[in-house]
């Protein structure tokens, strides 16, 4: 398991990945976003050198409010030129993932209607997808992406999107964490997981692990269950570090302790 972080797209990205590595972070979650970090300002040479410089991993990421499924279609069309440019920038920087957040913002609309807008625009981007080798998963939100049979909307008539399960996100707007519904149905298709703490209801707080009311414990065992060990993103968006490097020491030894039973008989005999 590798524990990164994403860059603040207020700074520029290979000083970001400097204090990454003093840190001791693993990989660069990317996040191609204006201002300072987007796809037309980004320098994907100097990204892909910082990164081997620092032997960091990257996963891409891209901004959560391109209108993929716009009623207006030269804007939904516009979404889907922003993200072949983003894939274009992850195969450069070596990236083998792309984020994708669902939109869902069509008012007058309904559902039907942004679902089979976002399946659209997925459909034009997958080809592109293939061609630079870089993969296409979607990140389960709050409200209408954040449960087992959501998420199952897109990632059933498109076999090959992967998923990317915030563990944060599946705490909000539901009666209980969704992680283990969502692991359960679709765990074999988790690509890429972010990590951050709240206290439930509506506010996504990005807070610390342990800030909030997260069982952590549960949410590590159930990614250890359906045998995930890749990369973990801690989304804990305070301006002071500590508490990050606080978040990444508390997920490696709650991930040490929630080893499968298994492993332990095995050493054993
Ligand atoms: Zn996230």
């Amino acid at each position: 398991m590798l524990i990164g972080a994403m860059n603040h797209p207020g700074n520029d990205v290979v000083a970001e990945i400097e204090w990454m590595s003093e840190m001791g972070l693993e990989f660069l979650d990317l996040t191609l976003e204006p201002p300072a970090a987007a796809s037309w300002r980004a320098d994907p040479n100097a990204i892909r050198d910082a990164l081997r410089r620092h032997g960091m991993q990257v996963i891409g990421h891209t901004a959560f409010y391109l209108p993929m499924a716009s009623a207006f279609e030269d804007i939904r069309r516009a979404s889907v030129c922003e993200l072949r440019r983003c894939l274009e920038i992850f195969s450069i920087v070596g990236a083998r993932w792309m984020n994708i957040h669902p939109d869902r913002h069509a008012p007058m609309h309904d559902r039907r209607f942004f679902i089979e807008q976002n399946i659209r625009s997925f459909q034009e981007l997958l080809p592109e997808a293939r061609r630079v080798g870089v993969g296409l998963m979607i990140e389960n939100l709050p409200g209408d992406y954040n449960s087992a049979p959501q998420l199952g909307e897109l990632l059933d008539p498109l076999p090959e999107l992967g998923l990317h399960l915030d563990i944060g996100h599946a705490n909000l707007q539901v009666p209980f964490n969704t992680t283990e519904e969502i692991l359960m149905a679709y765990g074999s298709r988790l690509r890429h997981v972010h990590l951050h703490d709240n206290k439930g209801g509506y506010a996504d707080l990005h807070l610390p692990l342990g800030a909030g009311t997260l069982d952590l414990h549960r949410a590590v065992r159930a990614l250890r269950r359906c045998g995930y060990d890749g990369t973990i993103t801690l989304e804990v968006f305070t301006p002071d570090r500590h508490y990050l490097a606080y978040s990444r020491d508390v997920l490696r030894s709650i991930w040490e302790e929630e080893a499968p039973v298994e492993q332990h008989v095995s050493a054993r005999g």
